[in-house]
C-alpha cells in the first residue's frame, strides 16, 4: 500500500492509464498542465502535465491544479470520511 511517506517522496506516482513518458519539470508546465508531483525533488521534480480542461482549473485550491485523474486521486473519499469521522462520533455520543 502506498503511503503519504512515498507521495511526498514520489515513489510509485500514480499515473493515468496509458500515460507513459517522465512527465515535466515545473518550468516547462504551461497554464492548464496538471501539476500532481510524479517523481524527484526541487527543481528537478516532475509533474503529471497532463491537459487540465478550463472548467476544472482553478489553481490555488486544494486538487484543482490537477488533471481528473490525480483529482481523483487527491481528494478521495476516503480523506473526506476521515474527516468527518469525528463528527459523526459526536453525533452518536450526543
Ligand atoms: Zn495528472
Amino acid at each position: 500500500m502506498r503511503t503519504v511517506l512515498d507521495m511526498i517522496a514520489g515513489r510509485d506516482a500514480p499515473q493515468p492509464h496509458g500515460q507513459t513518458g517522465l512527465g515535466r519539470i515545473l518550468a516547462d508546465l504551461e497554464s492548464h498542465q496538471c501539476r500532481f508531483p510524479l517523481r524527484g525533488e526541487g527543481a528537478a521534480t516532475r509533474f503529471c502535465a497532463a491537459e487540465v480542461s478550463d472548467a476544472a482549473w482553478l489553481p490555488g485550491s486544494p486538487g484543482r491544479c490537477y488533471c481528473a485523474f490525480h483529482q481523483r486521486v487527491t481528494v478521495g473519499r476516503g480523506t473526506e470520511a476521515e474527516r468527518s469521522a469525528p463528527r459523526v462520533l459526536e453525533r452518536l455520543a450526543g
